[in-house]
């Protein structure tokens, strides 16, 4: 549109030119003169400030505080919906119509995810706006991006004689905050993090880590009170520390912990029928009991020792005569057998007991399982163990802990509800571990995958157990790209 002079016939020079504003009737269009859209920018800090190519950290709030003068300059440059400005060359109301192009760079979102979850649809509509009087005009808040990571935007200008202008990439990337609290006297803590941070990376999540906190040492967590305890002194170190309480709801925690052993207590062991009484050999019970997470796989346990001070592996001996009744064999005739630490038989001397024919019983508290680390109750709260098995745990165990524990913190293993992307090719529930993870590597359809063979095989950080690997599969990293973590913890 606009309107400009009526070219001067004798002179051409002018009509190429295009238009002189100081003569002429103002009433006549001017096709040659008609104003031309210019650019389209993503704004950058500043009304007047536009940037070609950039990355915007789409799970964080447009507030200042999130500015934090290396990946994120400005506020422009933070949550959902970029501010656009489209200039054109000259002053007036002129008409134009902006749209997103569909996102490269990383797997588009299915239909189900998109119905699922809002964020995992970007603003399709073409809109019009028209220009303010000199000729410009800033789109704010009406174009919204995707929730995950890796997606390349560019926006798209046309003007009203299809003159078309486009923006520059707009990345879509995730940042966060964590902080390592650990517990004092621990001898074993994974001395970098950097593989941690390296992986979530190639994800489009950086991570951005705070000094280490400081909490008290636990022997073992294993029940429910030892875990609300360490998540106490979590939070409370948390809140303590004046760089690192700001950065919540955008937080995680990450507790190195001494063992994290469950005991399955008052496991009964029963040997075959013996004889027993003065002469008589000492009785062997090979340890075993079912799993306290797969009721129907018995196998061999380790009598639960040095875990935590005042709890024995012992609990009560008897001798059941075939003929009926029982009687009480004392504490100091039943002994533990085993290799090193890994105590899976006991011995009884039964030559004090009156002769007899029968079955000596043995209860005892065994380790269920040693797990590498957990995703705590508190909301941001995970932790690895320095310790298992009454070793120390290398580094690329608590590497590979720490990066599972964390996702599953962001979502993983996605299993298709909520808000979450679909379901991971390569998912499973339960079966002998707790919470989703992934099997890749292993076969499909276990009834459990708490097995050797499948621990071997298993290829994803996110398998249920400790394998030391460090990374996703390539069938998590599609579902991780995809993850809406906007919410923080
Ligand atoms: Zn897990
Ligand atoms: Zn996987």
């Amino acid at each position: 549109m606009g309107w400009c002079s009526k070219p001067d016939k004798a002179s051409t020079a002018a009509e190429k030119k295009g238009c002189d504003k100081k003569v002429g009737d103002p009433k006549q269009p001017c096709p040659l003169a008609d104003p031309n859209i210019v650019s389209i920018g993503w704004l950058d800090g500043a009304d007047d400030k536009e940037v070609a190519t950039a990355d915007q950290w789409v799970n964080l709030p447009k507030e200042d505080k999130w500015v934090n003068g290396a990946e994120i300059q400005n506020k422009d440059r933070l949550g959902l919906k970029p501010r656009l400005k489209v200039k054109f060359d000259k002053p007036g109301s002129h008409a134009f119509k902006v749209k997103l192009l569909a996102p490269t760079g990383t797997d588009a979102y299915t239909d189900t995810e998109k119905g699922r979850n809002a964020n995992f649809k970007y603003t399709e509509d073409e809109k019009s706006y028209t220009t303010d009087a000199d000729g410009t005009k800033i789109i704010d808040g009406d174009f919204a991006l995707v929730a995950g990571g890796g997606y390349k935007f560019k926006a798209q200008a046309k003007d009203s004689k299809d003159k078309v202008v486009k923006t520059g990439d707009l990345t879509t990337k995730r940042l966060f905050y964590y902080v390592e609290a650990k517990m004092t006297g621990l001898t074993s803590v994974l001395s970098s993090t950097a593989p941690v941070d390296t992986e979530y990376d190639k994800h489009y999540m950086v991570l951005k880590k705070h000094s280490a906190l400081s909490i008290a040492h636990q022997s073992n967590i294993g029940s429910d009170t030892d875990t609300d305890t360490l998540s106490g002194n979590v939070d409370t170190a948390v809140d303590a520390d004046a760089t690192v309480k700001p950065t919540k709801p955008y937080l995680l925690t990450v507790a190195y912990t001494d063992h994290l052993a469950v005991k399955h207590a008052d496991v009964v062991v029963q040997s075959a029928t013996v004889d027993v009484g003065p002469g008589k050999p000492k009785v062997v019970i090979p340890v075993t009991a079912a799993g306290l997470l797969s009721p129907n796989t018995v196998a061999t346990r380790y009598l639960w020792h040095d875990l935590v001070a005042g709890e024995s592996w012992f609990v009560e001996a008897k001798f059941k005569p075939d003929g009926g009744g029982e009687s009480t064999i004392a504490a100091d005739k039943v002994t533990h057998k085993g290799t090193g630490d890994y105590w899976n038989e006991v011995e009884v001397d039964v030559a004090s007991l009156p002769a007899g024919r029968g079955k000596v019983e043995v209860k005892v508290n065994v380790v269920d399982r040693m797990r590498g680390g957990l995703a705590l109750g508190g909301a941001n709260q995970t932790c690895v163990c320095t310790r298992a098995w009454w070793s120390d745990q290398p580094d690329a165990k608590q590497e590979c802990t720490i990066i599972h524990e964390i996702g599953h913190k962001v979502g993983m293993v996605a299993n298709g509800t909520g808000a979450l992307p679909d379901k991971v090719a390569t998912h499973y529930s339960g079966k002998g571990h707790a919470g989703d993870h992934c099997f890749k590597g292993c076969p499909d359809g276990e009834a459990s995958y708490s097995t050797s063979a499948n621990l071997s095989a298993s290829q994803c950080v996110i398998f249920g157990a400790v394998n030391s690997k460090n990374a996703f599969c390539d069938n998590c990293e599609k579902a991780v790209k995809k993850l809406d973590i906007g919410s923080g913890w």
